[in-house]
């Protein structure tokens, strides 16, 4: 298939619900695309109207192959789609995606994650337009991972035993979620500290501008309480980053990437 244009409403598109419609490009094919910014599914992004241009990918990297004691997962398929795929071929490690929004280029990219069970863990390698990398030549860490290209494809190492008691745990500790529009966690966790404790503790827990707020259940999520606008949303970005730094002397660090 070939590479074609589409229009993106990220007013819609984005889990944040903020964003100008705009015109991106569908990637068929492997190659080097320098003059775009590839997006997944918009889980962990803030994007404005002067945002660089988009590119995503468009079905061809919407699989799951097995073979032998390896799987191999374009970069288009959606967390869920894994999970599932992992629960009907009692397949181990996939159990934390539940209640992970994403594609798996997006996940992969931001080493995401819910506590220990981060997705570089289970992977194997992955694949750019310069072939495959082991995850040995990659560098990661906590929601961070150098890569700086497209991913196309993911290979995981497979464990057996789908864990449903997993699952649960899992899927319980995303009870106290908000339900309204956000990016997921605004801000990465400092090295033993919480974002969210230190947000509640400068008093911006709850605290709105415009239609955007630090969440009432969890401080460290960046609601959109309808209509809310990228201004709003820097706002009460750097205001939570000066009064951490004021008050703790910790430089906070987003962990939603903003176009
Ligand atoms: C309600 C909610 C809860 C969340 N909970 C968690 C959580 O518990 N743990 C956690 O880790 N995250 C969490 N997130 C954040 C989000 O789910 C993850 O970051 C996810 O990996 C984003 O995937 P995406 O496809 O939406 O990526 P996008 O948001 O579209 O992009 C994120 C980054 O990935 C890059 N990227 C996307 N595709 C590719 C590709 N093919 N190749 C190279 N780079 C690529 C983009 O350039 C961008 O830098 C949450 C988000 C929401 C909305």
């Amino acid at each position: 298939m070939n590479n074609f244009l589409k229009e993106i409403n990220f007013a819609k598109y984005s889990s944040i619900r903020i964003g100008p419609k705009s015109e991106v490009l569908v990637i068929e094919e492997v190659g080097e695309y320098r003059g775009h910014k590839i997006l997944g599914l918009g889980n962990n992004v803030l994007i404005s109207d002067t945002h660089p241009s988009f590119a995503v990918l468009g079905s061809t990297f919407d699989y799951i192959e097995k073979k032998d004691d390896l799987l191999y997962v374009g970069c288009a398929t959606k967390s869920g789609k894994l999970l599932s795929y992992a629960k009907k071929n009692d397949l181990a490690k996939f159990e934390f995606l539940g209640k992970l929004p994403g594609s798996l280029g997006g996940l992969v990219k931001m080493n995401a994650g819910l506590k220990e069970f981060e997705i570089f863990n289970y992977i194997h390698s992955i694949k750019t337009k310069d072939g495959y990398i082991k995850k040995e030549d990659i560098e990661y860490s906590y929601r961070h991972t150098n890569i700086n290209t497209i991913v196309y494809e993911v290979v995981f190492n497979c464990t057996y035993g789908y864990s449903k008691a997993q699952s649960e745990v899992f899927k319980k500790m995303r009870d106290n979620q908000p339900q309204v529009p956000s990016a997921g966690s605004c801000f990465k966790n400092p090295a033993n500290d919480s974002a969210g404790r230190l947000i509640e503790a400068v008093g911006l827990k709850g605290f709105q501008k415009g239609n955007m707020a630090f969440s009432i259940e969890h401080a460290n999520f960046l609601a959109n309480m309808g209509e809310g606008n990228f201004d709003d949303a820097i706002y009460l970005i750097n205001l939570a980053k000066q009064k951490v730094k004021e008050k703790f002397n910790i430089n906070l660090e987003e962990e939603i990437i903003i176009y």
